[in-house]
């Protein structure tokens, strides 16, 4: 057994538990892996459909006592999690490097980004909740922002921390109560944290459930009669079925889901700094990032010295086990995401391709690899690759840089690097995204934002800054009369 068992986020807690009302023991346990090494790290309970029926229950019958909490009490208790985060800020980042396979800085920065979302959700309840509406002067007419009630969270193991937390966080800080499902491979970053951050803090009973979790477990989330919305971060693909199962139900429905991001390089771009931003934005946190540079569209005239300097790049950075040596790229998250990334890079190669870097592995750490030539028809131009590999696809004119870009289903993030601002807004204009980069590569968020897509990426909302109004609390239009008119019936 592991060190990382005898400290804040012991196993004696967790071991074999879920987290519903206190930590409880499960029958079905699954262990937690470290991807670099494939150590055990310890065991989690995962949830049955019938313990999201009894979270969701007790989360409901919880939930209103909690609206009714003054909104500095609501906030203080934000502002005690953000304390208490920080108490243990060295574990915390230890488990993302060693549960989720990140690099230390890339972990910090998940850290500094839970921060920021618990502060961002620690000034909602004190902001202005409703406006006035005109009417007649015997009669007061507004519309405030209510609690929807339960929101059901399910939530991927990529940035496991921010992704729960940048739903979690201020679904509660609006006076909702939450069962969150993260994803069974991230469970102690993506969801234990969470519980026992929010517990010491003072968060009252039955608020914050934590149930890792399969898609049994999500899909029964989806369908249960006590959850008012769906908070769903993932794949399209399941993405899709969370949507027709929620849809069926009448959920209210948060969908952000994968992409396929151009980082366009226009003929005047500063090519040393196109090709560290093309490395940035196509092999941070080994390319499992949904707004990764997924697609470089390189224009022709610089295509070749582009690619020999991404080359050059992606050969030097180091790769190994994160938590035990400074390297750039960890390991991916399993098997089966390595076989995923290594089957679209061999079949694009069969197809044309040139690979100019990488495309071997050892063990789960698969090598920054760089893909030359790329064709539109390629698998690795259209699918979502989720590792770390750079596509490099040339073009002609401006009008066919967007003609590519705006090639996909998806539409999350781009980015385009110019020596011409007016150029690249040019371009930027014209791009389906629902973020969008002038001058920097496509992977930002800084949770204040609203963070979200378009087309297949998903399904028009936003999360995050001014958005999480609209996310998680809805409107009620309200009048109040001194006393009732008589009507003509
Ligand atoms: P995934 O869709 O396989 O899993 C995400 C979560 O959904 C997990 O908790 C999983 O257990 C659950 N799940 C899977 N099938 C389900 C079903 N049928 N019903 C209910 N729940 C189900 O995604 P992943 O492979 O873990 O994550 C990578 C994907 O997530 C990529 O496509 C990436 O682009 C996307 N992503 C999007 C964002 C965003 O904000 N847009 C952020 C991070 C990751």
């Amino acid at each position: 057994m592991d060190t990382l068992q005898q400290a804040w986020l012991q196993g004696e807690d967790w071991g074999g538990k879920v987290y519903s009302n206190g930590w409880q023991a499960v029958d079905s346990r699954l262990d937690v892996i470290e991807p670099a090494t494939g150590k055990r790290l310890g065991t989690i309970g995962t949830a049955s459909g019938s313990d999201v029926a009894t979270a969701a229950k007790a989360a409901r019958d919880a939930q209103a006592a909690w609206a009714d909490v003054p909104y500095d009490e609501r906030s203080s208790l934000m502002l005690r999690v953000v304390a208490k985060a920080q108490e243990h800020f060295e574990e915390i980042v230890d488990w993302l490097v060693r549960e989720a396979g990140a690099i230390r800085p890339r972990a910090e920065f998940e850290f500094g980004l839970m921060v920021t979302a618990l502060r961002e959700a620690a000034f909602m309840p004190s902001q202005a909740q409703g406006i006035l509406l005109p009417g007649p002067s015997t009669r007061i007419s507004f519309a405030r922002r209510v609690p929807l009630g339960v929101v059901g969270v399910i939530s991927p193991f990529n940035f496991p921390l921010i992704l729960a937390m940048r739903a979690v966080a201020p679904a509660l800080a609006v006076g909702n109560a939450v069962v969150l499902k993260p994803d069974p491979r991230t469970s102690v970053s993506g969801g234990f944290v969470l519980a026992k951050l929010f517990e010491e803090a003072g968060l009252p009973k039955g608020l914050l459930h934590v149930l890792p979790g399969g898609a049994d477990a999500g899909a029964a989330l989806c369908s249960d009669p006590n959850v008012a919305m769906i908070q769903f971060t993932g794949s399209s693909a399941a993405g899709r079925k969370v949507g027709e199962l929620a849809g069926r139900h009448l959920k209210k429905l948060s969908l952000e889901l994968g992409g396929k991001n151009s980082l366009i390089v226009l003929d005047d771009a500063d090519l040393d700094i196109a090709a560290s931003n093309a490395a940035w934005g196509a092999y941070l946190h080994q390319g499992q990032i949904c707004m990764s540079s997924g697609r470089i569209l390189v224009q022709e005239r610089v295509a070749d010295a582009f690619a020999e300097k991404l080359a050059a790049r992606a050969t030097h950075l180091p790769c190994g086990d994160p938590f035990t040596g400074q390297v750039a790229i960890g390991p991916m998250i399993s098997d089966g995401q390595l076989q995923h990334a290594k089957g679209i890079v061999d079949a694009t190669v069969a197809a044309g391709a040139k690979l100019l870097a990488g495309g071997t592995h050892d063990g789960l750490v698969y090598h920054p690899t760089v893909l030359g030539g790329v064709t539109p028809a390629m698998p690795a131009f259209k699918e979502e690759i989720f590792g770390p590999v750079a596509v490099l696809t040339s073009f002609g004119s401006d009008d066919e840089a967007v003609e590519l870009a705006n090639d996909t289903e998806y539409g999350l993030s781009a980015g385009i690097i110019s020596r011409s601002v007016g150029r690249a807004l040019a371009i930027g204009n014209r791009l389906r995204v629902g973020l969008l980069h002038i001058n920097d590569q496509t992977v930002a968020d800084e949770v204040v934002n609203p963070f979200g897509g378009r087309g297949a990426s998903g399904n028009g909302t936003s999360i995050g800054g001014p958005a999480n109004w609209e996310e998680f609390t809805q409107w009620q239009w309200m009048t109040i009369k001194d006393k009732p008119n008589p009507y003509p019936f």
